[in-house]
Parts: C-alpha cells; structure tokens; sequence
C-alpha cells in the first residue's frame, strides 16, 4: 500500500490548505504552483485584512498532494480536484449528490465548476478542473476559493445570496464567478472568510 502524503508541520498563524488531486493528473507542474500561488494570496488578503479575520492565522501555505493525508486537522482546509464531474470523489461518499451529477446534462456538467456537500458531516469540497470557467490556473483557484466559502458557511445555493452586487464587482460570493483571473475580493468576501 503506497504511503500516504506528507505536508508540513502546522506552524501558528499559518493557514493550511491542501489541494489533493485524483490520481489521473489534470495538471502539470506551472499548473500547480499557479495555482497554489493565487490561492495563498486570496487568503492571505483575508489574513493580512485585520478588521476582517478574527482567526489566529497570518499567513497561508498551500500544499499539493496525489495520496490520502493522515494528518489533517480539523482548521485545514482540504479541497479536491478533479478533471470532469464524471470524475468526481465526493459522489463515492454521498451517492445521492453522484445521482445528481449524474443527472446533469452534459452542458450543465461544463459549466458546473466546483461541488460543496453543506449541510452534511464532513463537508467536502471539489473542483472540477476541465470546466468551461476554470480556463486558466487563476480562475481554478477562484473556483476554489469559492468553494471554500460555501465549505465555510457549510450553505449550498443560498450563499450566492449574500453577494453584495452583481457583476465583476460582486466578488467571490456569486453563484456564477466573474470570468476575470484577477477578480478581487470584496470587503464581504473579507468579512465572511475571516469570520
Ligand atoms: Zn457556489
């Protein structure tokens, strides 16, 4: 049995997220630090914004693994990728989520970009890698980003809701992203990720 991942020691004041990647790789090297890159900065402009994060994290390591980590604790944040819906984890764990998916059409399966499970222990979030906005490494990780909100607040649907407006400048909260690499965060994207 092949070992599992190894990633680093929690320091104080360090957030760490661990991107785990099914087995079949979507991507390459540049992907992944890419990737991690654009997604530690979104969360260390959570960290870095005082007013708006009440954790003890400072700063964010992101960690990109292909095997089971046994050593997560419950302040990690665990995301899954995966190249297409079809290929999707979280319906092993949660077969009527996999009925749902199953039953999309093949549209709604492109344009479908990432799965949260709110509402159920544990809640797990994924991303579907080959989807029609997740075009471009910074996109995948707004995707993630997105997800972890909803991994966050653990709601489904009804956290688009809170997006402040509408549009490129209603952030990260919105059902449908904006289709821009370097979407910023709203002060309420700040507010509910560091809350
Ligand atoms: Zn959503």
């Amino acid at each position: 049995m092949a070992a599992n991942a190894t990633i680093p020691t929690a320091n104080p004041g360090e957030l760490r997220v661990v991107i785990r990647e099914k087995m079949s790789k979507a991507t390459d090297a540049d992907d992944r630090t890419a990737t991690s890159a654009r997604l530690k900065k979104l969360f260390e402009e959570v960290t870095a914004s005082s007013p708006h994060n009440t954790s003890n994290f400072k700063t964010c390591v992101v960690t990109w693994v292909d095997k089971p980590v046994d050593t997560l604790d419950p302040k990690d944040i665990l995301i899954y990728l995966v190249r297409t819906i079809g290929d999707s984890l979280l319906r092993q764990a949660y077969p009527a989520l996999g009925a749902q998916l199953a039953a999309l059409s093949a549209a709604d399966r492109k344009r479908i970009c990432g799965t949260t499970t709110a509402g159920v222990n544990p809640t797990y979030s994924e991303v579907y890698w080959d989807a029609d906005y997740n075009q471009t490494t910074a996109r995948v990780a707004n995707t993630m980003f997105h997800e972890c909100l909803h991994n966050k607040l653990d709601m489904g649907q009804s956290m688009h809701d809170l997006a402040p407006m509408a549009g490129d400048i209603g952030g990260f909260l919105q059902g449908d992203l904006p289709s821009k690499d370097d979407l910023a965060l709203t002060t309420k994207d700040k507010e509910t990720m560091g809350g």
